[in-house]
């Protein structure tokens, strides 16, 4: 009888020791049972009072850039507004219809009932998944999350379970100056504080190749190697370009070089290829960036194809997803790396999530455009000693500079257009 009578003063906390109990959790004490349920309380009467008043679409072009950063900003009557990006690269409108398409379903739903939201939008349109929905559902999910953590007053990974670590390892490519100066570029990002670094095939691949173009990669791979010794980890993205037979002589020749992973040895649309490929070498391999929800890691992970997955916050869902995704990684011993080529929103998002699991490993980031970083009021990325910190602000902990991206304002992207020597369409 005692431990009853404390149950149900626990329930009935509010007021002034959690000044939001009353507004995010409703009258458990009995007054929300309802008959048509059994007695049992609804969900509608389940959910809190606050409630989503609109979604706003924010696109953004840099200055001289070719990609286009989509940004979502759910408003709440709590007044409360929640940040996500649903940048998809190359395909803004189409990211942006299908956030158009939502809104209206939004509008009036509770924002902390984030699971919920998610798998009606999911489920409710019939036709599901793939990149354009996936990364529409992703920013939205992000800024439920962003007002979730703001609403309680802690970070996300707080909220996620979080922190399984004190900071966060990163790494960053070579960018368009490699292959030429490489080693130059490689010995710089390791002053700026980098400690990982990534690089990609440059220019178009036939479907087999002879030697000299496996060749140029591996000797760029070992000027690398050589100016930044063996307490920088490499890798290499082949990004889908290479087909399965270039790839995995490729991959022969860079065992040598203790690379951390290769990066899409194939195409992930057809994995049992991939899976070739990673009997006949000892490189760990990493994919997943073009995977969506969890329903689209499932098979990589049960084939036994990858050391790492590679979920993209936004692509694969969201915060909620990735989180989802790292721990089917984590039951196959498969460790995670976030790819994330997007804006620091993006990475925020990331960060989060590596700081609340158990089987992370490192984490993408983009540095040095200077334009991009000031679309944000954090410098979140800020690397030192291979690390950066945890984000500590409540929600997702950073906020975009509306002054700032007006000026920018939006283009439509083009595409960056690869042919092979004999003009036939080459893989980007
Ligand atoms: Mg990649």
């Amino acid at each position: 009888m005692r431990s009853r009578r404390a149950f149900l003063k626990r329930l009935s906390v509010s007021g002034a020791a959690y000044p939001l109990y009353d507004r995010l959790v409703p009258d458990l004490r009995g007054e929300a049972l309802n008959a048509e349920h059994g007695g049992s309380a609804s969900l509608a009467s389940l959910a809190g009072k606050v409630k989503i008043t609109d979604l706003q679409i924010i696109p953004v072009t840099l200055p001289n850039a070719r990609n286009t950063y989509v940004f979502v900003e759910i408003l709440t009557d709590a007044g409360v507004k929640g940040l996500g990006e649903a940048t998809l690269e190359g395909k803004p409108e189409a990211t942006m219809g299908a956030l158009r398409d939502l809104r209206h379903f939004l509008i009036g739903k509770d924002p902390t009932m984030i699971e919920h939201v998610w798998q009606a939008i999911y489920r409710f349109s019939f036709y599901r998944s793939g990149p354009v929905l996936s990364s529409a559902l992703g920013g939205i999910d992000i800024a439920l999350w962003d007002i979730q953590g703001k609403l309680l007053g802690v970070p996300i990974w707080k909220l996620l379970g979080g922190p399984t670590r004190e900071r966060i390892r990163v790494y960053t490519h070579l960018g368009d100056e490699y292959p030429d100066r490489g080693a130059g570029r490689a010995r710089e990002l390791v002053a700026i504080g980098f400690r990982a670094l990534k690089t990609f095939p440059q220019g178009s691949y036939e479907m087999v190749e002879g030697p000299s173009k496996i060749h140029k990669i591996v000797a760029n791979l070992k000027g690398i190697r050589e100016a930044v010794g063996e307490n920088v980890d490499l890798m290499f993205d082949a990004h889908g370009d290479l087909y399965p037979s270039v790839s995995w002589q490729l991959a022969r020749e860079l065992e040598e070089l203790h690379l951390l992973w290769i990066e899409e040895p194939t195409l992930p649309e057809d994995l049992d290829a991939m899976k070739k490929v990673q009997e006949k070498i000892s490189v760990p391999i990493a994919a997943g960036e073009r995977l969506f929800t969890i329903w689209g890691f499932r098979e990589l992970l049960e084939k036994g194809i990858v050391d790492v997955v590679q979920p993209d916050i936004v692509h694969a869902g969201g915060i909620s997803q990735v989180k989802k995704i790292a721990a089917m990684a984590e039951a196959h011993y498969v460790a995670v790396a976030p790819h994330n080529p997007l804006s620091p929103v993006a990475t925020a998002a990331c960060l989060h999530v590596d700081a609340a699991i158990p089987n992370f490993l490192i984490q993408e980031v983009v540095y040095g455009l200077s334009a991009r970083n000031a679309m944000v009021n954090e410098p979140i990325e800020r690397v030192s000693d291979g690390y950066i910190e945890l984000p500590r602000k409540p929600g997702l902990g950073v906020e975009l500079n509306h002054d700032i991206i007006r000026q920018y304002g939006y283009r439509h992207p083009e595409f960056e257009e690869v042919y092979r020597p004999d003009g036939s369409v080459g893989e980007n």
